[in-house]
């Protein structure tokens, strides 16, 4: 029977407001489909740990729930993807949150000679969304997980990143997957829907 993880490339993009889980079904498709799961916030988080320069430039956006300016975003994910690691594809999570990333995304791609094979989309309520980033917050103490940072980062989703799915729609790429349930539940949904985009 063929699966998923006999897919020979496989290059996605995750999207999905904070708290949907896209960084947790991101760890797991990754691990199945034996690609990186790149996240350009976690990206961002180690380079601000680290003191790098990247670093300090985002952690002024980061920490008000603000978006990177793209000019560093871009230049950071075109390096990453260059990288020898993604050579069977990967799966990008937190990237692209606008419509110019989406428009960068596509030269990315472009210039390496390949294309997207789906774009997820993991969806949730706000009110399910809003109670598990209170869960998250006590967790993992992230310093944008204050209530008026989560606002502020679920506004700009749903102002700037959320219209970016009727783009990937209109091009047969959008796979529109329900994020309530057990985390097992939504991974094995998430696979059966991905698995006609993946060959
Ligand atoms: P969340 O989705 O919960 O907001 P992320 O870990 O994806 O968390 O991102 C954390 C922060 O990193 C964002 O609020 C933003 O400041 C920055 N960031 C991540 N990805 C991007 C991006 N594609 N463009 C601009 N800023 C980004």
């Amino acid at each position: 029977m063929s699966s998923i993880s006999d897919a020979v490339t496989a290059r996605l993009v995750i999207m999905g407001p904070q708290g949907a889980g896209k960084g947790t079904q991101a760890a797991l498709l990754a691990e199945r489909l034996d690609v990186p799961a790149i996240s350009t916030g976690d990206i961002f988080r180690a380079n601000i740990k680290g003191g790098t320069e990247l670093g300090r430039t985002a952690q002024s956006f980061t920490a008000k729930g603000e978006l990177v300016p793209d000019s560093v975003t871009n230049a950071m994910v075109r390096d990453r993807l260059g990288a020898d690691d993604v050579s069977r594809g990967f799966i990008l999570d937190g990237y692209p949150r606008n419509a110019a990333q989406v428009t960068e995304l596509d030269a990315i791609l472009g210039d390496l000679g390949v294309s997207l094979d789906a774009v997820i989309e993991l969806t949730a309520d706000r009110d399910e969304l809003l109670a598990r980033l209170a869960r998250r917050a006590e967790l993992e103490g992230r310093e944008d997980d204050t209530e008026e940072t989560i606002a502020r980062r679920l506004d700009i989703y749903a102002e700037q990143t959320a219209p970016l799915t009727s783009a990937y729609a209109s091009r047969d790429l959008l796979v529109q997957v329900d994020g309530i349930g057990a985390i097992d539940e939504v991974a094995s949904r998430l696979g059966a829907a991905l698995e006609p985009h993946l060959s």
